[in-house]
């Protein structure tokens, strides 16, 4: 044991969501690029210093990011492709057109696809690698922001996106399938080799390269990929004087099926995850010392970073449990131990200091970013502590009254509801296939029907009365006035466009978990624990404090106004149960599947009323079903998927065969699940797909998929708008895959973070494409 501290990344973002703010004012030209600049230099800095303040050994730099990491990576790297350079904008420029496209003076570009990084909530951008890339080190940001701590007297640890995690995630042109050639591999290794001994000048002692694709299962030829790339960054190490130590960091999971060819590699760190990959980990490390007298055992000056601190919870660390955890791998290690975040802190809120809503009592609980530093330190002090001194310390005496005893009371209730249940709860009548033409002649819907995703452009406006709602400086009534007049307006507006299934547009909703969770027992809510999602927007999740339950009708009232106003079909929006835990903190003390089953339960309440109050289509967002998808394939079903899809089930089976149910998710890749998201059994699903190649439609060809489906035709991640060609030509290649009877048309996702500007013009070019491609049926 070494005692020994070492944080894998630290939220960017800024306490007070500086960056954001920063960035945006400079989108919008109310900031100068000197000035961003500067607010970004402003907050390395103090992020650095909070480390270096709490104790925390091995600081990490170059986890900033103006956008993500794994475009600073591609930039730095050079895969840039051409249609970017050619824009000849400035460097941050042309990061910025990389992630939102850009239209203007200097052409018209979309955006990079975007994807979910591993198992979070937090997308990169999906480097693009072509015939014509040629992989070298072209850029600076690493070493400068290594330099700019070090002159602040703040020695750190450079992290980078490792060459294996870079290569494994890059696609081709069109997001095609990449081969991953010898050149690629040679030069993404030179790359990467002269990284290495860069840092050896500049100083630093360990250089960190982010390797969490190795938690993933391999494919064939993937560990000889791993060993290419890294046996010529490894000889630099070696052969330079003063080089850095390497550390190959891995998170989100196990790597048991790696771990020997890391010790074979000798790379000199090997950061391994024990709260998602706990046994796993510790049983192959223990392997490899068993292997202690022969081949491939672990030498004695390989340090093993243990990820003993949950970088992806908001919850107390248990140190008892810990202590002991970390104790099991100094026995099984020859080396030295180094007490670390099991991911980067990224993922979590900044701190628990600014939620002055919460009491202590609450507050106790929780640690975010910071708090979690002072967990490292606390618990590497404790690790090399005798179990007398242990027994005397106070901050070990603290942290276990935390666990000892009931938190929060079971409600009996909700324990029996969930008992009370049968398959019956989780079947739908009629089978699907009669339900759908029911549904198209009641619903009076023509071929192609064309919809959005729920929420129309959150304006300045609508988040200013919010704000002035919070802050009582209107009362309910004007707000109320306010919303009911944004609804009709919208509705208005979609009318006269011509679109089909209307939507009243969210504009009561700050978010769509949090406007749920606050009409729901057992929820509670922060003030400022914001974590990035991507780019420039954050997220604030609720945390899941008891059992749930519905407190109050939640969706109701707005729907039936929205219905109210219109002949067209109004269609309710709600989110649905794996969501809603996905963007929350869920509670650690019982199972996802309890949670989820309990958020069943109280969404399928909401979607009865709704139907009673004459609600006839009902869209249930699983925007986040994907996401906690497990990393290792043979855990899918049994750890998640086989409760997870029946939860939806349970949300709505007791609707009318007339009554439509729409689902939504925020993502393409589902080839591999296609099956269990038809058994969802909803209706029709709407999928982003204008970012990626639309090879999910031979998928939904090839699995007879029998729910009707809308692939989003352009992207509402970038402000750009699309012409109608583009989206005919959409709508085309759609209909070269999919049956015209189950096509739907609609953009990507919800529009609440995009304009009035780009946004009507679109959906205007969206109405004309389908019915254009509807006249020549
Ligand atoms: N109905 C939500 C909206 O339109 C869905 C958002 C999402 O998928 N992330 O905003
Ligand atoms: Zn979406």
């Amino acid at each position: 044991m070494s005692a020994l501290t070492s944080v894998i990344g630290f939220p960017r973002i800024g306490e007070n969501r500086e960056l954001k703010k920063s960035i945006e004012a400079y989108w919008k030209g109310n900031a100068s690029l000197d000035e961003m600049r500067s607010t970004a230099k402003q907050l390395r800095a103090k992020h650095w210093q909070i480390q270096k303040d709490a104790g925390i050994d091995l600081i990490p730099s170059n986890d900033f990011s103006y956008y993500d990491q794994m475009l600073d990576t591609a930039i730095l790297l050079n895969v840039v492709p051409k249609r970017y350079r050619d824009l000849n904008l400035g460097e941050e420029d042309t990061l910025f057109a990389i992630g939102r496209g850009y239209q203007g003076e200097q052409g018209d570009v979309t955006a990079q696809p975007m994807k979910k990084w591993f198992t979070t909530n937090y997308h990169y951008l999906v480097p693009e690698i072509s015939e014509d890339t040629q992989i070298k080190l072209v850029g600076t940001k690493p070493f400068d922001e290594f330099n700019e701590a070090k002159e602040l007297g703040i020695a750190t640890k450079p992290v980078l996106i490792g060459p294996y995690t870079f290569l494994k995630l890059a696609r081709g042109p069109q997001a095609a399938d990449l081969e991953i050639t010898d050149e690629i591999v040679s030069s993404a290794a030179a790359a990467y080799a002269q990284i290495v001994s860069r840092f050896a000048t500049l100083g630093a002692s360990w250089v960190q390269f982010d390797e969490p694709y190795l938690v993933l299962d391999k494919e064939e030829g993937d560990l000889d990929l791993f060993r290419r790339l890294y046996e010529p960054i490894l000889a630099v190490r070696r052969d330079a004087v003063d080089a850095p130590k390497v550390l190959v960091q891995t998170y989100f999971g196990h790597i048991a099926d790696t771990l020997p060819t890391l010790a074979e590699l000798h790379v000199d760190g090997i950061g391994l995850d024990f709260v998602e990959g706990r046994d796993e980990n510790l049983d192959a490390l223990a392997k490899l010392a068993a292997a202690n007298n022969g081949e491939g055992a672990l030498a004695d000056d390989v340090t093993i970073f243990a990820g003993v601190v949950g970088g992806r919870n908001i919850w107390r660390n248990d140190y008892a449990k810990t202590l002991d955890l970390l104790d099991e791998i100094d026995e099984v290690t020859p080396g030295e131990v180094v007490v670390s975040t099991a991911s980067s802190l990224l993922h979590v809120p900044f701190t628990t200091a600014n939620e002055h809503k919460l009491g202590d009592d609450v507050l106790r609980h929780f640690a975010f970013a910071v708090e979690k530093l002072g967990e490292l330190t606390d618990l590497a002090e404790l690790a090399v502590e005798s179990d007398e001194e242990r027994a005397a310390s106070d901050a070990l005496k603290d942290n276990a009254a935390l666990f000892d005893g009931t938190r929060v009371a079971a409600d009996p209730q909700v324990a029996a509801r969930i008992a009370a249940l049968t398959d019956a709860d989780y079947t739908r009548q009629p089978a699907r296939a009669e339900r759908q033409k029911t549904q198209r002649t009641e619903l009076g819907l023509p071929v192609l029907p064309t919809t959005t995703i729920g929420s129309f452009p959150q304006t300045r406006e609508v988040r200013q009365y919010r704000a002035r709602l919070r802050k009582g400086e209107i009362d309910q009534k004007t707000y109320d006035d306010f919303i009911a007049g944004k609804i009709e307006e919208c509705i208005r507006h979609q009318e006269q466009i011509g679109l089909d299934v209307l939507v009243h547009g969210e504009f009561e909703r700050n978010d769509m978990v949090e406007y749920f969770g606050q009409n729901l027992n057992g929820f509670l809510f922060t003030q400022n624990a914001w974590v990035q999602s991507y780019g420039t927007r954050c997220v604030k999740p609720p945390i899941v404090w008891g059992d749930v339950s519905r407190a109050r009708p939640i969706t109701v009232r707005w729907s039936s106004y929205a219905q109210s106003l219109t002949n067209h079909v109004v269609k309710g929006m709600l989110t649905g149960p794996v969501t809603i835990l996905n963007w929350s903190w869920p509670r650690e003390d019982v199972s996802h599947e309890l949670q989820t089953t309990q958020l069943a339960l109280a969404i399928r309440d909401e979607v009865l009323d709704l139907e009673k109050a004459g609600i006839r289509v009902i869209q249930i967002d699983e925007a986040a079903l994907r996401e906690k998808l497990p990393v290792r394939r043979s855990d899918w079903y049994s750890k998640y998927l086989d409760w997870a899809i029946p939860a939806f089930r349970l949300v709505h089976s007791g609707v009318r065969p007339d009554t439509q149910i729409h689902t939504h998710m925020c993502y393409s890749e589902f080839n591999d699940i296609i099956r269990s998201i038809d058994n969802m059994d909803a209706d029709v699903i709407s999928f982003e797909a204008s970012r990626s190649d639309l090879t999910v439609l031979d998928a939904i060809h090839e699995a007879h998929f029998e729910t009707e489906a809308g692939p989003g035709v352009y992207d509402i991640h970038s402000p750009r708008i699309p012409s109608v060609e583009e989206i005919e030509d959409k709508i085309h290649a759609i209909l070269t895959k999919m049956d015209v009877s189950k096509v739907w048309v609609n953009p990507d996702c919800g529009l609440k973070t995009r304009g009035d500007e780009e946004t009507w013009p679109s959906l205007e070019n969206l109405v004309t494409a389908t019915k254009h491609v509807r006249a020549e049926l």
